[in-house]
């Protein structure tokens, strides 16, 4: 039986990144079944057609070239006393440290009809290449339900390529969890007038079909199909912990419990990613963070600690950005909502300026938001809408976030300016809304 210093049971972003932080330092394995490691962020965009299918797998070589071993398998089970584990092609592999990153699957929700034809989920492979094949085949209508990041890319993507397509959840605007209704509903606006058909504030009770789906049930209303329609459910994320069930290791809802060290109960058994369960860096609640840009991270301070280093782990800020037809948005941290749910006693200010000089012709509108907590007078979080991309301006907030970077401090932010890149010297984003907040504590 081979035996690795490292044997890491997933082949994601998180398991990625500690083999390419490792550089071959240890004798690593990597364990995980499918044919590729998928860069699941572009795949909308596949079926769009801005890229081929292809460019969204991820090369083995990224794997082999930073030293590990590539197993194609799937582990069934883990023998946390003589650290070996047991894979479906009835092979052993032992270990001195376990990583389990094994992610997240999504949900599929116990309703009536989910086993009919073309209802699915939205992650692997093979969903893409399908979603991709009936499309290419004349795919006339799609419904997504879930008007999240990847709900709401699935939805514009396939109205891009003339799918009559049909986007319901039960909140009433989209992105709900990472935007405030302020700052969302003109985006809303242009992604219905785009040709999405939105119902909001709805929920689906059933599907209802002999074959493929010919109707779907919802609380208010029900919306019927002329043809066979493809049913994408984008509704969140379970984590992939079941071959753990009824083993010593701890195990919550939203996945494997883990310090910030990313070690889990069982000595020498650590987890990373999707799989793992986390807090908020700012208020210490468990909350959900399956992202990519929380995995990669986690996955990297271990890799610096399983080479000697001793970094901890602050936890979620949940930075992240999405796209509605021209409006590119983003958020970390908490929302309005979420802070006022929370009960923090909260000022908002906000700004909006143009993303080049104004007087250049192709100046766009960019907004943003902040929310701070009035007794530390710490930044809470923020939220971005642009007419260029935004993920710089959210990452700008996490840091002053993630920092501890008081509101009045924020004011005298240093900024650089250029006509074809900022708004005038006179003014930032930032500062000025930082200045609207300060004026009302
Ligand atoms: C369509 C889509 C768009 C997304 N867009 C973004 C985005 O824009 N930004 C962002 O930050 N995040 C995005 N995400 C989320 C991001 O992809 C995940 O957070 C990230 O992939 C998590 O990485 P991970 O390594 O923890 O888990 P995963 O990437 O889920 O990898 C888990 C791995 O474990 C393997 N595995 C599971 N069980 C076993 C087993 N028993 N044996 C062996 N191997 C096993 C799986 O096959 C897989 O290789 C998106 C996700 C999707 C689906």
């Amino acid at each position: 039986m081979e035996t690795y210093e490292i044997l890491i049971i997933g082949g994601g972003p998180a398991a990625i990144t500690i083999v390419k932080n490792l550089k071959g330092k240890k004798k690593t394995a990597i364990i995980r079944p499918e044919d590729h490691s998928m860069i699941y962020c572009a795949m909308p965009y596949a079926i769009e057609g801005i890229l081929s299918l292809e460019k969204t797998l991820k090369k083995d070589k990224l794997v082999t070239d930073a030293g590990a071993t590539l197993i194609r398998d799937s582990v069934t089970k883990v023998d946390f006393e003589s650290k070996t584990v047991t894979t479906e092609k009835g092979n052993s592999y032992g270990y001195e440290k376990l990583i389990i990153s094994t992610g997240a699957n999504p949900i599929l929700p116990p309703i009536e009809g989910t086993n009919l034809k073309n209802v699915m989920t939205f992650k692997t492979e093979s969903d893409l290449r399908y979603i991709k094949s009936i499309v290419d085949n004349g795919l006339k209508e799609a419904v997504v339900i879930g008007a999240g990041a990847i709900g709401i890319e699935l939805a514009q993507a396939l109205n891009k390529v003339n799918v009559k397509t049909y986007l319901i959840d039960m909140a009433s605007t989209i992105l709900p969890n990472m935007m405030d209704e302020d700052m969302i509903v003109s985006a809303q606006k242009q992604l219905a007038e785009s040709g999405v058909l939105l119902y909001l504030d709805n929920k689906v009770s059933s599907l209802k079909g002999s074959n493929y789906v010919e109707e779907i049930i919802l609380e208010k209303g029900n919306i019927k199909f002329e043809s066979e329609p493809l049913v994408v459910f984008a509704v969140g994320m379970k984590p992939n912990i079941d071959i753990f069930k009824n083993t010593k290791l701890e195990l919550s809802k939203s996945g494997i419990v883990i310090n910030n060290k990313m070690e889990t109960n069982i000595p020498d058994v650590y987890a990373v990613g999707d799989c793992t369960e986390y807090k908020s860096a700012i208020t210490g609640d468990v909350i959900l963070g399956k992202l990519a840009t929380n995995a990669v991270p986690m996955g990297r301070l271990l890799a610096k600690n399983l080479l000697g280093e001793n970094r901890t782990y602050s936890g979620f800020y949940n930075g992240a950005a999405t796209k509605v037809v021209d409006y590119f948005v983003g958020s970390t941290g908490l929302s309005e909502k979420a802070a006022k749910d929370k009960g923090y006693d909260i000022v908002v200010g906000k700004a909006k300026f143009t993303t080049t000089f104004p007087i250049m012709p192709f100046a766009k509108d960019v907004e943003i938001k902040l929310i701070v907590d009035k007794n530390t007078k710490k930044i809470l979080g923020g939220q971005v809408v642009s007419g260029e991309p935004v993920t710089d301006k959210v990452d700008q907030i996490t840091m002053a976030v993630q920092f501890g970077i008081t509101i009045d401090k924020l004011t005298q932010f240093s900024y650089s300016s250029q006509p074809y890149q900022s708004f005038f010297p006179a003014n930032n984003l930032l500062v000025h809304a930082a200045e609207q907040i300060v004026s009302q504590l």
